[in-house]
């Protein structure tokens, strides 16, 4: 015959072990979101790199395209100069002059965007200097971040089957009465069938009950229960 105090005695050591499972699942079922935020974090800074890296590509690839472009344009200038030289009708001098006339603008335009290119092309040095830079000091923040989360899972995992262990050979220990009331009580609640007290204050929905009743718990010889949540009610200093 188990007495009343064994039952609460064992009560004590079930509750506690609830709140260290919940804690722990917790953390489980909260990890792989907390490393997917992780991940994306890290993801964004490589993709960020990798857009203004190619932003650079693109405009390195149009100036070098504008610089032949340019050279066989002076080189035709030059051609048509020599030509010029040797003209005699004024009609085809014209016409020559015009061209060449023409293709100095282009040149001009072409040079024009050359010099707005390299500009544009430090502004994006400059902004890939700040991100390598961010990746540089946040980056191994994040990945040694996401490697603990993933390590303490492992050891979260192992510790929950522990408990859990610990706490499936406590159960039939109870009194069959109080067996069957903690568990329909843990079904209901989900945490826990048991409450422990800090003042006067259920620990499982948090409200207070008359102080003459919460003495009477902390004597932890006579089950009680909270008129709120319904959690047996028992007594034990949080250490
Ligand atoms: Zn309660």
């Amino acid at each position: 015959m188990i007495s009343i105090e064994e039952d609460i005695q064992l009560l004590i050591q079930i509750v506690k072990k609830d709140i260290d499972i919940l804690d722990k699942r917790k953390f489980l079922d909260g990890a792989p979101q907390n490393i997917k935020v992780l991940e994306k974090k890290i993801q964004q800074m490589d993709d960020e790199l990798a857009e203004s890296q190619k932003a650079i590509d693109k405009l390195d690839e149009e100036r070098r395209h504008l610089e032949r472009e340019i050279g066989a344009q002076t080189d035709k200038i030059k051609q048509k100069r020599i030509e010029s030289d040797n003209i005699n009708s004024n009609e085809a001098y014209k016409a020559l002059n015009k061209e060449i006339e023409y293709l100095e603008k282009l040149v001009y335009k072409e040079e024009e965007r050359v010099l707005q290119i390299l500009e544009q092309a430090e502004i994006k040095k400059k902004e890939i200097a700040v991100i390598q830079e961010k990746i540089n000091s946040e980056k191994g923040v994040f990945l040694d971040e996401k490697k603990d989360i993933e390590e303490r899972m492992v050891r979260e995992e192992e510790q929950l089957q522990i408990i859990e262990d610990e706490k499936v050979r406590i159960l039939p220990h109870l009194s069959g009465r109080i067996n069957g009331l903690y568990s329909r009580l843990l079904k209901a609640k989900g945490d826990s069938g048991v409450a422990n007290l800090i003042g006067d204050i259920c620990q499982g929905c948090y409200s207070r009950m008359p102080p003459q009743k919460a003495h009477e718990v902390r004597r932890n010889n006579q089950i009680m229960t909270c008129e709120v949540c319904g959690r047996i009610l028992v007594y034990y200093q949080i250490d």
